[in-house]
C-alpha cells in the first residue's frame, strides 16, 4: 500500500468541510485520505481525457498549438478533460469544435492510453478518430494555431498518447492503402 501513500502524501484538507484528514485503511483495504470529521474518503483516480484525430484525403491531420498548460506553445492534437456530464465521444466532438472550429461526429474509437500529468498525476486519454461534417478550420479560444499537416511531416508532438493516436492511424492508412473520404 506504499504507493497509495506516496500518491497521497499532498492531500491534506477535507474538500467538503476543511477539517485535516488522516490516512486509513478503506472498505477494500486500500489506503485512502478519510475525513473523521464528515466521513468524505478522497480518491485519487486518473483524470479522464479525449484526443481528435482529423484526417483529410491528402493525408494531413489537424494539430494545434496549445495556449495553455499543461505543455503551452507545443503542438497536440485537439483535446479536452472530460466534464462530469459528459462520455469521451461527446468530449472529443466539443473540443473539435471549440479548438478547430471544425464540426464533427466520431467515425472509430482508437483506444486509450495512460500517460503521466504534471499536473494530476495519471490521465487517461481516449483517442477517436474524427469525421468532419462542416465548419471552417480555425484556432478557437484556447488553441494559439490550428492547421492541416501531412502526416509524415509532423513536428514534435507534445504527449506521448496523442502521438500513440496518431501512430495508430499512420498504421490503419497503410494498412487500407489510401483513404477515399
Ligand atoms: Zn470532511
Amino acid at each position: 500500500m506504499e504507493i497509495f501513500k506516496k500518491s497521497y502524501q499532498d492531500i491534506n484538507y477535507c474538500i467538503r468541510c476543511g477539517a485535516v484528514l488522516t490516512l486509513k485503511k478503506d472498505p477494500e483495504n486500500k489506503m485512502r485520505p478519510h475525513c473523521n470529521n464528515c466521513g468524505w474518503t478522497y480518491y485519487k483516480n486518473p483524470i479522464p481525457a479525449s484526443a481528435c484525430v482529423i484526417i483529410n484525403n491528402k493525408s494531413e491531420i489537424v494539430i494545434i498549438k496549445r495556449k495553455f498548460p499543461p505543455n503551452p506553445n507545443e503542438w497536440a492534437l485537439p483535446s479536452g478533460y472530460i466534464e462530469i456530464n459528459q462520455d469521451p465521444e461527446t468530449t472529443a466532438i466539443e473540443e473539435m469544435k471549440e479548438e478547430t472550429g471544425l464540426d464533427g461526429t466520431v467515425e472509430e474509437s482508437l483506444g486509450y492510453y495512460t500517460d503521466f500529468s504534471p499536473i494530476y498525476e495519471k490521465v487517461i486519454s481516449f483517442g477517436f478518430l474524427m469525421k468532419v461534417t462542416g465548419g471552417k478550420l480555425q484556432a478557437g479560444d484556447d488553441a494559439a494555431e490550428a492547421r492541416y499537416v501531412k502526416l509524415d511531416n509532423l513536428p514534435d508532438i507534445a504527449f506521448p498518447s496523442h502521438r500513440f493516436f496518431i501512430e495508430k492511424v499512420k498504421e490503419k492508412i497503410s494498412h487500407e492503402g489510401h483513404r477515399q473520404r
